[in-house]
């Protein structure tokens, strides 16, 4: 009886409610829902795969978003890491936006926090060429890098014990014919200022920089160098933004920097990977299995399922010039000879300027 009496109160006051409401009716199921898409990158050799975007703008530079913006994106789009790197000497909006260089960041700081996304404290000093663009992370305090001249930002930076990017070397506008290292940049390097150099910026690669990084022993970096909102420039649908995944001892900024630092980095663009081979054939084969040889077709050559757990496809060519595709987060049945498993060609992987990753799956 008392329980019937509570179930039509209920019943009574929702009743009630739904009249107080006859005019304001909610259809909250037309706002997009707030998925993260997963991207599924193994991880490799004890190290947890980080997936990294280390170059981003927002009003406090020449960008167009609030920087809480750009920690909604990283988490709609399933990465781990990001740096706001707003230009120290480019800011078109400061007569409308105020603010230091730590603007940016101390904005974004409490969504990252409560969107599980690691923020790096960084800047881009922007200069022209030589030595250019270069992002400092990990930084204490941005504004004491507004100095004159280059070599003094780059080394307030490393005062504070920043990891150093060489942003967009091949970029048209300061290296219109070609993709220079230049005395200035080896003074640089030698003197710890250089550790890491973009391989991949926005929708350029440049080839040459991927042996340069990885001669040198330098971090292998790839970046959106977002200023735009990342839907509008990219088709997220189909593909995913440029981004550095980075093998680190966890999830956290002190094993993030410690892994920069040991150049445990992969460049990752338009469904290829680029980096050192060791770690692109560790990814390969914790993504890549064979999961059953079915009965044999013509006698040389038998039916095998073969799947891919990662979001990475892989193209691979035989030592015979055959092509496999193997699509992402699929399986597929193909007719092969046991020995197509050898030396296959990873034509979507890169280990050095013009140079594929060779590898035997098992
Ligand atoms: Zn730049
Ligand atoms: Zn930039």
């Amino acid at each position: 009886m008392k329980l019937l009496y509570l179930f039509s109160l209920t019943l009574l006051s929702g009743t009630l409610a739904a009249q107080q409401n006859v005019n304001n009716i909610q259809y909250s199921k037309m706002l997009k829902s707030p998925d993260r898409k997963e991207i599924r990158i193994p991880d490799i050799m004890g190290f947890k795969t980080l997936k990294c975007d280390f170059h981003m703008h927002t009003v406090f530079s020449d960008g167009v978003v609030w920087p809480t913006v750009r920690v909604e994106e990283a988490w709609e789009e399933g990465l781990d890491a990001i740096a706001i790197t707003d230009h120290i000497e480019n800011q078109p909006s400061k007569k409308y936006v105020s603010g230091d260089h730590n603007a940016s960041y101390e904005i974004a700081l409490e969504a990252a926090k409560e969107k599980n996304i690691l923020l790096v404290h960084a800047g881009e000093i922007t200069r022209g060429m030589p030595p250019g663009h270069l992002n400092a992370l990990f930084l204490e305090d941005t504004n004491p890098l507004d100095v004159p001249v280059a070599l003094d930002a780059l080394m307030a930076a490393k005062k504070q014990g920043a990891f150093i990017i060489w942003n967009h070397p091949g970029w048209k506008a300061q290296q219109p014919d070609t993709c220079l290292w230049m005395p200035m940049h080896q003074e640089l390097f030698e003197k710890g200022l250089i550790n890491g150099v973009e391989v991949f910026n926005e929708v350029e690669y440049y080839p040459i920089v991927l042996d340069w990084c990885l001669n040198r022993k330098m971090a292998v970096i790839c970046n959106s160098d977002i200023h735009d909102i990342t839907a509008m420039a990219y088709d997220l649908e189909k593909g995913h933004r440029p981004m550095t995944l980075v093998f680190a001892k966890d999830r956290s900024l002190a094993s993030l920097k410690e892994a920069m630092f040991a150049n445990r980095t992969v460049a990752y663009f338009d469904n290829k990977l680029a980096g050192n081979g060791e770690f692109l054939a560790a990814i390969i084969k914790a993504s890549v299995k064979i999961v059953s040889v079915g009965s044999e077709g013509d006698g040389k050559t038998k039916s095998y399922e073969i799947g891919n757990s990662s979001t990475v496809p892989f193209d691979l060519i035989t030592k015979e010039g055959a092509k496999i595709f193997i699509p992402s987060n699929a399986s597929v049945i193909l007719q092969l000879k046991p020995d197509d498993f050898k030396d296959l060609t990873v034509t979507n992987l890169f280990i050095g300027t013009g140079r594929n990753l060779k590898v035997t799956l098992k």
